[in-house]
């Protein structure tokens, strides 16, 4: 097992492996930028290292600064978190060729699913069914375009090949606007991510977005651990996540998980990892996999019991997992409401310095943050403060505890969106389950017209 790792974040997930560490005897190194170095995490680590100034690019995305960071403490693994590097297989790749271990697949894999056109093929090899649409990357030829549309049907939505986070995607109603959309979105995919390959799928009118979580030893063992409901979003984000999925028949779901954990086990897959799935009509459609430990990655850990941190762990130092798919008992049911420093309406970042900071508690509450009273959320990165996780024998039970653990919460000195998260928990549809990725705008839109 190592002796010290690296852990190449901030914030919560920074927090949350470092207890990851602790728990097993790991030594760990908290990396930071000028904007951090107050946090009380970094003074938790057992080592930290500033690795540059506030402005991501200059710090957390610096892959030298993070490897020499590594080389000067002597850790031995390095841990990415979720965001940042994560998903960068150049750094995983360098990681590994300077000699320490990256926790997470190899960079192989994560550069062939870093690519939404090479990971729908794979998939589509694999037998895990995707959403319809092109073959592959769009072509330049307006005429074949059209005619690509026309076959898939409208409305159409073109998205990015290297996209991430909820951007680099636009829906498309009519064949007028669909050449100037396409220009567009490969314009702005080139600009935010340096690769202006977009592709095309059927746009899902009113879908769930349904998740597998998988997890593959380095020996050819892979399982699945449930899904996760994450249909809660704005502008492709999510917001509220729970497990498992209300009004999914466990039949379908073992179905699916079942595909993932083999298509793992086909690529060679180590590590932990996410099929996202768009679910219409009783069908699942693949749209993306995430190569990482997913922020929402709590509700699983309530509902298996396991630790998927300290999995990643064992993994990556080659050991055996310790269980089979029979051995995975899903028990009870999870929400997680993301806390944003944001208004709870117009969503604007909020940062600044937190005045009051009163957590809730009781059976089945969990809280993954950072943040204490006298923080200062630093404006450079995303709002995300924390998130609050519920627990409950069913998921009417998980969602009182929610309730009431929201009602307690405080944090006064900046905006948060507990207002939104407390409205949504009285919400009718939530409550009856199942609603759809366009439920939540469409509420807000009918609430401050
Ligand atoms: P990202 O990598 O940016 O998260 P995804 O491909 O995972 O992009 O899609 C994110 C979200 O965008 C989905 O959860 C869903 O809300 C919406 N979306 C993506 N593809 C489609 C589609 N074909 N039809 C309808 N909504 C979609």
């Amino acid at each position: 097992m190592f002796e010290k790792i690296l852990i190449a974040n901030r914030g919560e997930i920074a927090l949350r492996v470092q207890r990851a560490c602790r728990e097993l005897g790991i030594k760990t190194v908290a990396v930071h930028s000028e904007a951090d170095k107050e946090a009380k995490y970094v003074k938790l680590a057992d080592e930290s290292v500033c690795i540059g100034p506030a402005a991501s690019n200059l710090s957390y995305l610096n892959i030298p600064a993070v490897i020499s960071a590594a080389e000067v403490t002597d850790a031995q693994a390095i841990h990415p978190g979720y965001g940042f590097l994560s998903e960068n297989a150049d750094f995983a790749e360098r990681v590994e060729q300077s000699g320490f271990v990256f926790i997470g697949p190899r960079a192989e894999t994560i550069r062939l699913m870093g690519d939404k056109v090479s990971a729908k093929d794979a998939m589509r090899k694999a037998g895990v069914p995707c959403v319809p649409g092109s073959d592959g990357a769009l072509p330049d030829d307006s005429a074949e375009i059209i005619k690509t549309a026309k076959k898939v049907g409208y409305p159409v939505i073109i998205k990015a090949a290297g996209g991430g986070g909820g951007r680099g995607m636009r829906v498309v109603h009519t064949e007028a606007a669909l050449i100037n959309a396409v220009m567009m979105t490969k314009a702005e995919a080139q600009a935010a991510f340096g690769n202006p390959m977009v592709y095309m799928e059927k746009f899902l009118e009113n879908p769930r977005h349904i998740e597998i979580q998988v997890l593959a030893d380095q020996h050819g063992s892979a399982v699945f651990l449930g899904d996760r409901d994450c249909s809660m979003q704005r502008r492709h984000q999510k917001i509220i996540e729970e497990a498992p999925s209300p009004l999914l028949n466990p039949k379908l779901r073992d179905k699916i998980g079942e595909r993932c954990a083999e298509a793992c086990r086909k690529m060679k897959y180590r590590g932990v990892g996410t099929f996202e799935f768009l679910y219409e009509n009783g069908e699942f459609y693949f749209i993306e996999m995430n190569t990482r430990l997913q922020v929402e990655h709590t509700v699983t850990e309530m509902i298996t019991g396991l630790d998927l941190v300290q999995q990643q762990i064992f993994v990556a130092a080659g050991e055996k997992l310790k269980f089979r798919q029979k051995d995975i008992v899903l028990r009870g049911h999870a929400i997680e409401c993301r806390i944003n420093a944001e208004d709870p309406y117009n969503f604007v970042p909020s940062p600044g310095k937190i005045s009051t900071f009163h957590m809730p508690g009781g059976p089945g509450v969990r809280i993954d943050t950072h943040a204490y009273a006298g923080y200062t959320v630093p404006s450079n990165y995303d709002s995300m403060i924390g998130k609050l996780i519920t627990y409950g024998a069913t998921r009417d039970q998980a969602i009182a505890r929610m309730r009431i653990a929201l009602s307690e919460m405080l944090v006064d000195g900046i905006k948060t969106n507990i207002p939104l998260h407390a409205d949504l928990m009285a919400d009718v549809a939530f409550h009856l389950g199942g609603t759809s990725i366009h439920y939540l705008e469409q509420k807000l839109d009918i609430n401050h017209k």
